[in-house]
């Protein structure tokens, strides 16, 4: 197994990088991607798979309301573009980390045919 590889997105079966961090942000428990050195089939669980998908709703609706919240309390009312605007970036600051995790560190899982 080469070191330099990153975990999360090291094959299961020959321990290479299987895909890109982006390749493997777009998989998911449904769309197995095949590793480009051995050519295993492999994905993230169903498991694992539904809990991120959950955490990061979760955690990105959170974040864009506490933003927008917390703006509207101390700077005042926002126009809906503004409140928008807001939620998303709320969204954003929260999700990102969050999916750097995903991607870094959830390990892949051979899929059975
Ligand atoms: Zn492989």
């Amino acid at each position: 197994m080469s070191t330099d590889v990153v975990p999360g997105v090291a094959c299961p079966m020959c321990g290479q990088r299987a895909c890109s961090d982006l390749r493997k942000f777009s998989l998911g428990p449904g769309k197995p991607v095949q590793c480009r050195e051995c050519g295993a089939r492999i994905s993230v669980s169903w498991a694992t798979g539904g809990v991120v998908f959950v955490l990061l709703n979760a955690t990105a609706s959170l974040g864009g309301f506490l933003v927008l919240g917390a703006y509207t309390k101390f700077v005042g009312a926002v126009s809906f573009l503004g409140a928008l605007a807001l939620v998303v970036f709320g969204a954003i600051i929260l999700v990102v980390p969050l999916a750097w995790v995903y991607m870094r560190h959830i390990p892949l899982s051979v899929r059975d045919a």
